[in-house]
């Protein structure tokens, strides 16, 4: 597996769906930010960016408190287009006017999802990268197979085939992230082995080729404090997407930590 040579700056971004109400987001968010302040006490280093994506209604509540902080906030989600009637969407311009530096877009739960998936394609995905984009915001786009892909042998395929829909052509380290989530790895508590994510990893760098150099590549799915060193260690994953994980500060910390090299 080749390392890459000046691996950038990791991203842990936590992603609180559709959970979290003011109380006790806040105060969990407020956590965080002490245990940063006690870290950076002790004169060690916070060696990686940290964002929380909470709910849209959230990023006014949260945003006083973490103005000026090392914590920056996204959106899990936008619309594909600036603005217009589309009851329930939320523009990419209204999340950056709340305080929002990262978007998070075609999340696997936005893309299938029998019961509530929003069956996005890749070009709707791209639509609202472009739109993340055009407003200033960092996109996070998701790429992932489904287990039945996987057992099918179709990953590298699947992966590759996502990339090239959902990434705008002025794509690039500034301005996007991509994030590989296996959707069977998603609040399942499996995950690939280290082999697996480092394969899919060492294939998106390739894949991605200039556009893609110093590009942040996250590995999501049921990371937690347990596994985020090593799977942070992996050649290519340059921090970590966590959902249920980044809920509380107790469980966030560690993984923020093991994107540092450090430990708890
Ligand atoms: P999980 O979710 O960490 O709960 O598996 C990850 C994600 O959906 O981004």
């Amino acid at each position: 597996m080749a390392t890459q040579a000046n691996p950038p700056r990791p991203l842990v971004a936590g992603n609180w769906k559709m959970n979290g109400l003011a109380k006790p987001g806040l105060g969990e968010a407020k956590r965080l930010l002490a245990l940063i302040a006690r870290h950076k006490a002790a004169r060690r280093k916070l060696a990686v960016d940290v964002a929380i994506c909470p709910a849209a209604s959230l990023l006014g509540v949260l945003r006083p408190a973490l103005k000026g902080s090392a914590v920056a906030l996204g959106g899990q989600d936008c619309g594909t287009a600036a603005s217009g009637a589309f009851t329930g969407d939320i523009a990419a311009g209204m999340l950056k006017e709340a305080g929002a530096k990262y978007v998070i877009v075609g999340h696997s739960e936005r893309r299938h999802g029998a019961k509530h998936g929003h069956a996005e394609t890749d070009a709707v995905v791209k639509a609202k990268a472009e739109q993340a984009h055009a407003v200033g915001l960092v996109a996070i786009v998701c790429v992932g197979e489904t287990l039945a892909e996987r057992d099918a042998d179709r990953t590298l395929d699947v992966v590759a085939s996502q990339l090239d829909g959902s990434l705008p052509a002025a794509a690039d380290a500034a301005n996007t992230v991509v994030a590989y989530e296996p959707v069977w790895a998603i609040g399942s508590g499996r995950t690939p082995t280290l082999e697996e994510i480092g394969a899919v990893h060492a294939a998106m760098r390739r894949r991605l080729g200039a556009r893609g150099r110093g590009m942040r590549l996250l590995y999501g799915g049921s990371v937690k404090g347990s596994n985020a060193a090593e799977i942070l260690r992996v050649p290519d994953v340059n921090g970590a997407l966590v959902g249920g994980a980044s809920l509380t500060a107790a469980d966030f910390w560690p993984i923020v930590l093991g994107a540092t090299g450090g430990s708890v």
